[in-house]
């Protein structure tokens, strides 16, 4: 009973945003700070034009559980959003962090150091708390291009999905590793971020076009039991988002890229709807829409946390951008 008070005293979604700094390029522009924070409320500073050219203001208002200004570092970052949902994942919850926000906004400087944290948190846990309760945890690390699915602890192999009869998402041919040691979890985070990033083609552009997706699972030998293969008891995924502005890649003159930007807006469009049929006990779930949410299927049923991080750039120049996500954000809460 207690553990389900634990379960339940964790909101079923959390949406926080992180404002980050002005960055030497929009310094440089003499682009301004129009981003104005509280705890839990900010105001973008929109400056518009009139038809004779005069300029004037227009102040957007969003109120979200956390906004984190730009001071706020990566470790409170974790405190926030992260590690109140750790414990309950030992108690059979499925638990997922987004990054969302347009390509430079923060997205992967916020969730890299995310996973490990948590890493570290799991395996104190598992050695204090849970001693000697056959507790075994699992990283796997994944990436989800055009619609394909490519193993990043693999050399970017591609892997393709299934559903088992019990409606359990199974990735074909993903590399899970055993994990007990911080050392090793962060070797394999530093190994996938550094596959993502220089993909095929070498090109940073590429991982902005792409869902990035992190796992650690926690499984536990049936009965004691270590000849059967351990069960996942629970999950914690965190996704690096594609960039949202390259959703509307969709009139690009590149065949490939808009076929690439088409399939982002899908399934960003689709994991909002997923995110709100959860907030309101829907039973129908859409997870149908997209790769993206057929592969987090899992984590939208029973009982899951979602806790969503729109990350924001300060800058007059990323404006619209920016109001985007705050929408989106907002549609999502
Ligand atoms: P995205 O993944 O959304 O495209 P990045 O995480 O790569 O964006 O961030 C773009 C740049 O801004 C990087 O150089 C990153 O180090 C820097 N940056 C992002 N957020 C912050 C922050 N909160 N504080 C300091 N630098 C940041
Ligand atoms: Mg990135």
């Amino acid at each position: 009973a207690a553990d389900k008070e634990k379960v339940n005293s964790v909101a079923k979604i959390k949406v926080v945003v992180r404002k980050r700094p002005l960055n030497k390029k929009e310094l440089a522009k003499n682009e301004e700070d129009i981003i104005e924070t509280l705890s839990n409320s900010l105001v973008v500073h929109e400056t518009k034009l009139k038809v004779d050219l005069t300029e004037y203001e227009e102040k957007h208002e969003f109120v979200f559980d956390a906004v984190l200004n730009e001071e706020v570092s990566n470790d409170e970052v974790y405190r926030e959003t992260v590690e109140p949902i750790v414990p309950i994942i030992f108690q059979r919850t499925k638990a997922t962090c987004f990054a969302y926000g347009q390509t430079g906004s923060g997205k992967t400087y916020t969730m890299k150091p995310l996973p490990l944290k948590a890493s570290q948190d799991i395996l104190r846990l598992m050695h204090h708390t849970y001693r000697n309760q056959g507790f075994q945890l699992f990283v796997s690390f994944f990436e989800i291009y055009g619609g394909k699915l490519f193993d990043l602890l693999s050399d970017r192999k591609k892997l393709c999905m299934r559903e088992d009869g019990k409606q359990q998402v199974c990735i074909v041919g993903l590399q899970e590793y055993r994990v007990s040691d911080v050392e090793t979890i962060k070797e394999l985070i530093e190994k996938g971020n550094a596959t993502r990033s220089t993909g095929t083609t070498g090109a940073n552009e590429e991982s902005s076009r792409s869902h990035a997706i992190l796992q650690l699972a926690i499984k536990r030998s049936v009965n004691g039991n270590e000849s059967k293969p351990p069960r996942v008891v629970g999950k914690l995924s965190f996704i690096d988002l594609a960039g949202s502005e390259r959703g509307a890649d969709t009139t690009d003159n590149d065949k490939q890229t808009r076929m690439e930007g088409a399939e982002i807006n899908k399934s960003l469009l689709a994991l909002k709807e997923c995110i709100r049929a959860l907030d309101n006990d829907q039973g129908h779930i859409p997870f149908r829409g997209s790769k993206l949410t057929e592969v987090l299927r899992d984590s939208f049923m029973g009982n899951s946390r979602t806790v969503m991080i729109s990350c924001i750039s300060p800058s007059s120049g990323s404006c619209e951008h920016t109001l985007n996500t705050l929408r989106y954000a907002d549609r999502v809460k």
